[in-house]
């Protein structure tokens, strides 16, 4: 088993999107060892979301960045008939917030990156959680109850760290300034390749280009692309 003790190694959950990929970028200019790490469930766009992932992680190559490891963690069973499973009545830019959050699906990730980490001899794992999201599981509650559980005995250390806590999607967008965040991709729909342009993801993408004063450089099937 390939372990990363020693070497300021950090796990990044990573889904390819906004945030993480700016993440990513940001540990990488502070000189960290990143293991970014992909979760498969089986959602509808994860495919697409997974090539993305591949090609952001070519676009910030580095010796520092280790090759994407895809953990698979099937959640069919629990989201059977769901929208993320059949891809029919996806929440769109109208859609409250409630509409795309899915149950449980935040401890499940951390949990299994966490516990791949600790396998792995890496002592940290980075998410990139902003600190004005609207749910209870991106609070600080939520992580320290997850991170005193994963850290009982006999199991390896592990500190989940969250650099983005403290920030808005305004200021995230900022620190992304310079990374090539046309391979990010976040959308509930996809075209092809493409953002679909009209589903709840992709009014959020749009907004946060538009928050930071970025040109958008997203190719959208559908709606008409924000630039300033
Ligand atoms: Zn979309």
């Amino acid at each position: 088993m390939t372990t990363f003790s020693g070497n300021k190694a950090v796990g990044v959950l990573f889904s390819g999107g906004l945030d993480s990929g700016i993440l990513v970028g940001q540990l990488l200019r502070q000189a960290c060892r990143v293991v970014p790490l992909f979760i498969r469930s089986g959602l509808v766009w994860q495919e697409r979301e997974l090539e993305a992932a591949r090609r952001f992680l070519q676009a910030v190559a580095s010796p520092q960045l280790s090759e994407p490891i895809v953990l698979e963690l099937p959640l069919g069973d629990l989201y059977a008939g769901h929208w993320s499973m059949t891809g029919t009545e996806i929440p769109d830019a109208r859609s409250p917030d409630e509409a795309v959050h899915l149950p449980g699906r935040g401890a499940l990730l951390v949990v299994k990156a966490a516990v791949w980490c600790q396998l792995h001899e890496i002592g940290r794992l980075a998410l990139g959680v902003l600190g004005t999201s609207p749910f209870d599981d991106a609070r600080n509650p939520f992580f320290e109850n997850l991170e005193a559980a994963l850290n009982c005995p006999p199991a390896r250390p592990i500190r989940l760290e969250r650099p983005f806590a403290e920030m808005d999607k305004r200021e995230v967008m900022l620190l992304g300034r310079g990374l090539p965040l046309e391979h990010t991709f976040s959308c509930l729909a996809p075209v092809g390749r493409l953002h679909c342009g009209v589903c709840n993801k992709c009014a959020e993408r749009k907004n946060a280009f538009q928050m930071a004063d970025s040109r958008d450089p997203t190719h959208y099937a559908t709606g008409r692309v924000t630039s300033c």
